[in-house]
């Protein structure tokens, strides 16, 4: 299969400090790839490689098959860009800043039907193009970053934290309009820190931590690894020897068992297969069992938890 993004070996350092470590990323083409990482993980320095706003030390980059040092404007053309720090011009409304970009940045030729794309998604995401854009609320300014960068339907769209400062509603619209940019066989690398933004739309995913990629792999396998909150009550048993029975299933931690005249409580974590702990229950009188979606969140908690053992600091740690 194609890649719409394929990095090898990528590295950048700024100074003395290494933002990414020889970072091998491979987006395939027409496929949602999402990119998490705590603050100052690199995601924003692998994605301002890709448009060639930042410059690697060293490794290769390759954008829609091309490297975006030589492919100039005619590859950013292709590209859809939302910065994690968006700065707009503020005294020009929304249409006017959004027929400018239609000029400079959609196919040419094509500004017209650009346009009449970028007021149908201000319509859908409930901003007024008709203000200008420094009075619009932080929310709406980023409406009108979104819209810049799907209006043209380029063929890859690099999206930087798109979600911050919108509400729920509209960060559900957004969702759509990821599900919909791939429906239509758009490439997407979106970087987030709403885990569930992320599991809602990804296919592959890429957990980075400081400036390396600590897991990856398709959204589905990595929930495999994961974490589950379970819930159960037994009947009639006193609650040291539940808990001691617990204690040795494979994967459970946080276990807290309370007893009451008539039943023991249970709740604990468990990572990894739920079977042997079904099993030691099926010896039990268990009169509810509640086992929780597993979370992500808590998964990849872990797996910075992981990642800072191994470079203590995170952030600080490339001062040293
Ligand atoms: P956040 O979630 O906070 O946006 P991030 O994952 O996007 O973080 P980056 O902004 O890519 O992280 O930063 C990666 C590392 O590079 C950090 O250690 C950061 O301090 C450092 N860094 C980024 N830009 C510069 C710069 N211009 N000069 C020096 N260091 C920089």
């Amino acid at each position: 299969m194609t890649a719409a993004v394929e990095t090898r070996a990528l590295h950048k350092t700024y100074g003395q400090r290494v933002a990414l470590h020889e970072l091998d990323l491979r987006v395939q083409e027409g496929s949602v790839f999402g990119l998490i990482g705590p603050n100052g993980a690199g995601k924003t320095t692998t994605m301002r490689t890709l448009i060639d706003t930042i410059r690697p030390s060293s490794g290769t980059v390759r954008v829609l098959g091309e490297d975006p040092r030589q492919g100039g404007a005619a590859l950013r053309r292709r590209i859809g860009y939302v910065p994690g720090e968006l700065h707009l011009e503020g005294r020009a409304s929304g249409h006017r800043l959004l027929s400018f970009y239609a000029e400079v940045s959609g196919r040419p030729g094509d500004a017209a039907s650009t346009l009449r794309t970028a007021h149908d998604l201000a319509d859908r995401l409930g901003v007024d193009l008709n203000r200008p854009v420094r009075t619009l609320s932080k929310g709406n300014k980023q409406k009108i970053g979104l819209i810049q960068a799907f209006m043209h339907r380029p063929e890859l769209l690099i999206l930087d934290e798109p979600t911050s400062g919108l509400d729920p509603l509209m960060q559900r619209e957004f969702l759509q309009l990821v599900r919909e940019a791939r429906a239509a066989g758009q490439s997407v690398l979106l970087s987030s820190h709403v885990l569930s933004e992320i599991q809602q739309t990804a296919d592959e995913v890429a957990v980075l931590s400081a400036g390396r990629i600590v897991a990856d792999g398709p959204v589905a396998a990595l929930r495999l690894g994961s974490v589950r909150r379970v819930r159960v009550i037994v009947e009639g048993t006193d609650a040291a020897a539940a808990r001691a029975a617990l204690e040795r299933v494979p994967g459970i931690d946080a276990l807290e068992a309370t007893a009451t005249a008539a039943d023991v409580q249970v709740s604990a974590t468990i990572e990894g297969a739920i079977d042997p702990l079904v099993k030691l229950l099926a010896q039990y009188d268990v009169r509810e069992l509640t086992v929780e979606e597993p979370d992500l969140e808590e998964s990849v908690l872990r797996l910075y938890g992981d990642a800072s053992s191994s470079t203590p600091g995170g952030e600080e740690a490339d001062h040293a």
